[in-house]
C-alpha cells in the first residue's frame, strides 16, 4: 500500500500571523512529502506492506518507525489547528482538563514546561491514558504515544521547522501562536471518540 497525504483543512496562509504561508510551505509542501517519499520507498517487499500507518508505528523500530510515526504526527497537528481559533475548550473535555491540571492556565503552563524538558526535536502529546485521565508527554524524535498504549488528543510540532522561520529561537512564542490555533473542536471530537475506546 502507498500512503497518501490528506490535504490541509486550510490554506497555507490561513494560519497568518501566527504562522506564516512560508513556514506552511516548508512544513506541509515540503518536510511531510519527504517523510511520506522515504516512507513509501521503504516499506514495498517488507511484512509491513499491508500493514495501516498506526500497526506500523506500534510494532516497527527504526527508519520504518521513524518515518511511519512523522507522517501520522504531522498529519494529526496539522488537523487540529484552524485559522484564528475563536472557540474556547469547552463540555466535558474542559472539565477533565480542570480536573487533571486544576486551572486551563495550569493546563498551558503544564504544556510550556514539557516543552521546555524537551531536548532537541520532538513532539509534545496530550493523550488519554488507560485509567482516562488527561497527561502531557513530551516525545523526541518522531515518539508517538500509540506506542505505549495512550490514545493521542492533541500534539504540538517542536522540531525547529515546525517555527524556525517565524520565531527563530523564541519557541515560547511559537507556543503561545499555537494555542492561539487549536481547533478545539476537532481534539473534543477525538477525545469523544478516545473515550469509547
Ligand atoms: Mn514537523
Amino acid at each position: 500500500m502507498r500512503f497518501e497525504l490528506a490535504d490541509l483543512p486550510y490554506k497555507t496562509d490561513a494560519l497568518e500571523p501566527y504562522l506564516s504561508k512560508k513556514t506552511l510551505e516548508y512544513h506541509y509542501g515540503k518536510h511531510l512529502p519527504a517523510y511520506a517519499a522515504n516512507l513509501n520507498r521503504l516499506i514495498p517487499g517488507t511484512t509491513f506492506k499491508n500493514l495501516d500507518l498506526e500497526t506500523i508505528i506500534k510494532v516497527a523500530d527504526g527508519s520504518v518507525f521513524n518515518y511511519a510515526s512523522q507522517v501520522w504526527n504531522h498529519m494529526f497537528y496539522f488537523e487540529c489547528l484552524r485559522p484564528g481559533s475563536k472557540n474556547p475548550i469547552k463540555g466535558p473535555l474542559e472539565d477533565l482538563i480542570i480536573r487533571d491540571f486544576g486551572t486551563i492556565s495550569f493546563f498551558k503552563n503544564a504544556f510550556a514546561k514539557a516543552a521546555e524538558s524537551l531536548f532537541g526535536a520532538g513532539w509534545i502529546w496530550l493523550v488519554l491514558t488507560q485509567n482516562g485521565s488527561l497527561q502531557i508527554m513530551p516525545k523526541s524524535n518522531a515518539g508517538n504515544p500509540l506506542r505505549v498504549g495512550f490514545i493521542p488528543i492533541m500534539t504540538c510540532d517542536l522540531w525547529e521547522h515546525a517555527y524556525y522561520l517565524d520565531y527563530q529561537n523564541r519557541c515560547n512564542d511559537y507556543l503561545n501562536a499555537f494555542w492561539k490555533l487549536i481547533n478545539w473542536d476537532v481534539v473534543e471530537t477525538r477525545y469523544n471518540h478516545a473515550i469509547l475506546l
